[in-house]
């Protein structure tokens, strides 16, 4: 008999059961909302809906759906779930939609799960993946992550409208490319090395995302609209949310989102998007390779996303954070959170101290050592690095 180890079931949630993507999507997505149910609740923020809802009330009104609205502010925290989930009940929703950004979306993913109930997610914005995924954040009622949350499945359909993508800030999605960048940062440090077909392939796809970003988003920013702004945002909302769902539970954050995670329990965190702080993290977490491995191709790859996130917009240090005034005390309660006991942090192949975090945190726009060599020499460094960054 051949030797026989005994796997652990599987559980994988991939996709949204149906994505709908193009200009205007939402005015057509009439009929497959309809089919979901026909007394949605609509979850959102103030300011979405009021940008939203002349938008999408027409379309549930000529399905004669009945729809009511749940403001999920001040965030998506647990209180906010529970005055919600009283909305479901006196509004005897049967569907939730979700409409707005990363936390609006969490906010009703979670919700629906804790109901029993399909959702629709309807992203505002290109800033997070968060339409697509099986898995909400928890906040405090301040904003500081609490927890995360794995949900039964991705949502029942997704509608990526352009049209109001557009209408977000620009700034979004530059957040969006920071937060999908991570993917490749993180995976390829916490999977890198896995035999397991479906996680070398989420590994690739997070590699694959990384060059398109590389490549694109310059383009995109200068032309919102445009054909290369539309593969970009394919790129930050739906590739992004393909390698989380193909990786699983495997493929997890490390120490980019670890650090975003200790950030938000400072209070002056909250002026960044939750890209903009992992975008930062990701600069932490190569400086960590570099100054508890040595690890040369980590301080490569730093430099080539110091040059990229300078051309886009995304952050290179504290001070870009608008964070450059906080106390050693605040930068120490931010470590120690992002090195807690449960911490992604701790999928890196070495232990990190507080200390060594902070160490890292303060550093991330270092130069490269002088003594490793001439400029020729960095660039042949970077393109090997480019094939060959993994762990
Ligand atoms: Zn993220």
């Amino acid at each position: 008999m051949p030797n026989q180890t005994p796997t652990s079931l599987l559980s994988l949630t991939v996709a949204p059961t149906k994505v709908l993507r193009g200009f205007q999507a939402l005015a057509q997505a009439g009929d497959a909302i309809a089919s979901l149910g026909r007394r949605p609740l609509i979850v959102g923020g103030d300011r979405t809906l009021a940008v939203t809802l002349p938008q999408l009330q027409p379309v549930l009104e000529q399905q004669k759906l009945h729809f009511a609205q749940a403001d999920y502010t001040p965030d998506c925290s647990e209180a906010s779930l529970a005055s919600m989930r009283q909305a479901v009940t006196s509004h005897q929703a049967d569907l939730i939609i979700g409409v707005g950004g990363g936390k609006a979306l969490d906010a009703a993913k979670l919700l629906a799960y804790q109901c029993r109930l399909p959702v629709v997610t309807v992203p505002t914005s290109a800033a997070t993946c968060a339409a697509w995924s099986a898995l909400s954040n928890i906040y405090s009622d301040i904003g500081a992550f609490l927890y995360d949350v794995s949900l039964s499945g991705c949502p029942d359909l997704l509608v990526l409208d352009y049209s109001l993508i557009q209408t977000a800030p620009p700034r979004t999605l530059v957040a969006g490319i920071g937060d999908a960048l991570a993917k490749w940062y993180e995976a390829s440090v916490s999977s890198g090395n896995s035999e397991q077909t479906l996680i070398i392939a989420a590994v690739q796809q997070a590699r694959i995302l990384r060059d398109i970003l590389f490549q694109k988003s310059a383009a995109a920013l200068q032309e919102p609209g445009s054909t290369v702004w539309q593969e970009v945002v394919d790129a930050t909302v739906l590739l992004a949310g393909v390698i989380g769902g193909l990786g699983g539970a495997q493929c997890r954050t490390v120490a980019a989102h670890a650090v975003h995670n200790g950030l938000t329990h400072l209070p002056d965190s909250h002026d960044a998007l939750h890209g903009e702080k992992v975008a930062y993290g990701i600069l932490v977490q190569l400086r960590l390779e570099e100054i508890l491995l040595g690890n040369q191709l980590a301080a490569t790859a730093r430099q080539q996303l110091l040059k990229f996130y300078a051309e886009i917009g995304l952050p290179l240090s504290l001070d870009d954070l608008h964070l450059g005034n906080i106390t050693l005390v605040e930068l120490r309660t931010a470590a120690e959170l992002a090195c807690a006991t449960n911490s992604d942090i701790h999928r890196l192949p070495f232990r990190v101290v507080p200390e060594q975090l902070m160490a890292a945190m303060v550093s991330t726009r270092v130069p490269l050592d002088l003594k490793s060599g001439s400029t020729a020499e960095n660039q042949k460094l970077s393109v090997r690095t480019d094939e060959t960054h993994k762990h």
